[in-house]
């Protein structure tokens, strides 16, 4: 799959990353992880220290997947807002998800971030979620009453309130505490370091392909004919799973994103709340360490290589666009510096999925798609651990591919 095209920013930002070998010899082990984007980074850093004997295998390499195509916004709200959440889950699970989203991005910060080799700029901000036109502000005070309800730290500001944080304004929209903003491509990075300087033995460069999998164990087989057996696979291919393992819950899109030029006065952006809004597809903004603007966007059913290619320049103008509307007095100050297009999955029911498939047995899936998908990947990464450490959280039910959905 062609997961991106165009120039994406985060890799210049570690131009010193990392490298790891291709395999060489077979090799055989507890836990294979295939895939070292930012799920399989987690499950690596969440299984290293545990006993396992781990190996992590990429064929590309680290981060290069989807995982450098990432905006890096972590909201606990999700595109499914609480909501319609209650009404799809219950009340229950949905709050219950709600805040398992939440404690991840806390995890992230007091836990993992600490014990990184790489500083991944994790940024604790408060995301603004605003209406998109007068017809929304009805969503936008059912949402507010759910997360205020479930306990979440939010507030709910009108329009005159709203110009105190951004330079435009919509009739209504939601302050929401406890988000942040990362470097993903620092965060997968730092991740898989710290897995490999713990045990985890990690390849890149290397594709392997499912050759036998079942009551005794998992074998796959490289490019080069290698055999990597092991106990147990997770499969973290991302979006590319869709590819052999087709889950009729999954849908593949296209995004866009682009980031601006440094831009020397951000003072009118308070706080750099994250923004987003009720519109579907939403547009979506966030500031970058060296004050630079992230926006993204304009999602639209899956195109890929030259067809996609072809859309980015007009794209590329609708965003800056955007962003010269949000921000009136940097019109004709910003310029597009970095600017490409995703691939992008989601589910159809709004939750992330933990695959197991009957023909592939001793095999997990980890399928964090949708607009929350590295928050998905912190807490999924943690249920599969437990999971192959013998213990069973209700969550793992609730996340595997069995539940309510039924495909319409
Ligand atoms: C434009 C855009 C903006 C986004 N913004 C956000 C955001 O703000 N916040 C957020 O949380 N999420 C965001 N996402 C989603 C996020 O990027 C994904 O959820 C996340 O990167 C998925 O990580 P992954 O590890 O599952 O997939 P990937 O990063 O794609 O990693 C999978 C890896 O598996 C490897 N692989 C595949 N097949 C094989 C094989 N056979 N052998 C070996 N290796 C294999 C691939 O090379 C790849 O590196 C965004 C996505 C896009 C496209």
């Amino acid at each position: 799959m062609d997961l991106k095209s165009g120039s994406v920013y985060w890799p210049e930002t570690l131009r010193e990353a990392p490298v790891y070998s291709s395999v060489k010899e077979d090799i055989e082990c507890d836990v294979v992880i295939i895939g070292a984007g930012v799920s399989g980074a987690c499950t690596a850093y969440e299984l290293r220290n545990t006993g396992f004997d781990v190996v992590l295998v990429e064929k590309r390499t680290v981060a290069a997947g989807s995982s450098s195509a990432n905006t890096g916004l972590l909201q606990f709200a999700n595109d499914q807002l609480l909501h319609e959440a209650i009404r799809s889950f219950g009340k229950r699970p949905a709050v219950d998800h709600y805040w398992r989203c939440y404690d991840a991005i806390r995890y992230l910060q007091n836990d993992i971030v600490p014990s990184l080799p790489i500083d991944p700029d994790l940024v604790m901000r408060s995301s603004l979620f605003f209406a998109s036109s007068e017809e929304d502000i009805g969503k936008i005070q059912t949402e507010y009453a759910a997360l205020k309800e479930a306990g979440f730290d939010v507030d709910y500001v009108e329009r005159e309130e709203m110009k105190k944080w951004v330079p435009f304004s919509r009739p209504a929209a939601i302050i929401a505490k406890g988000d942040a903003e990362v470097n993903p491509f620092k965060l997968t990075h730092g991740l898989v370091r710290a897995a490999a300087e713990e045990g985890v033995r990690v390849f890149e460069q290397t594709e392997v392909s499912l050759k036998k999998a079942d009551e005794a164990g998992v074998v796959l087989r490289t490019e080069t004919g290698h055999l990597l057996k092991a106990k147990k696979a997770i499969f973290a291919q991302g979006y590319e799973t869709q590819e052999t393992v087709k889950d009729p819950n999954a849908v593949v899109e296209s995004s866009y994103a682009i980031i601006t030029n440094p831009v020397e006065d951000l003072s009118f952006w308070k706080d750099g709340v994250m923004i987003w809004e009720s519109n579907r597809p939403y547009y979506y903004a966030r500031t970058t360490a060296d004050r630079r603007i992230v926006i993204g966007g304009l999602d639209e059913p899956a195109s890929e290589g030259s067809a996609r290619d072809r859309k980015m320049p007009a794209k590329t103008e609708k965003l800056i666009g955007e962003a010269e509307a949000w921000f009136p007095s940097l019109k004709g100050k910003i310029r597009a510096e970095y600017s490409w297009s995703g691939s992008f999955a989601h589910t159809q029911d709004g939750q992330p999925i933990i695959g197991q498939y009957s023909h592939v047995p001793n095999s997990l899936f980890l399928l964090g798609y949708g607009g929350n998908g590295v928050v998905y990947s912190l807490f999924l990464s943690r249920l599969i651990a437990r999971f192959l450490m013998g213990k069973r959280d209700a969550a793992f039910s609730f996340y595997s591919k069995e539940r309510v959905y039924e495909p319409k």
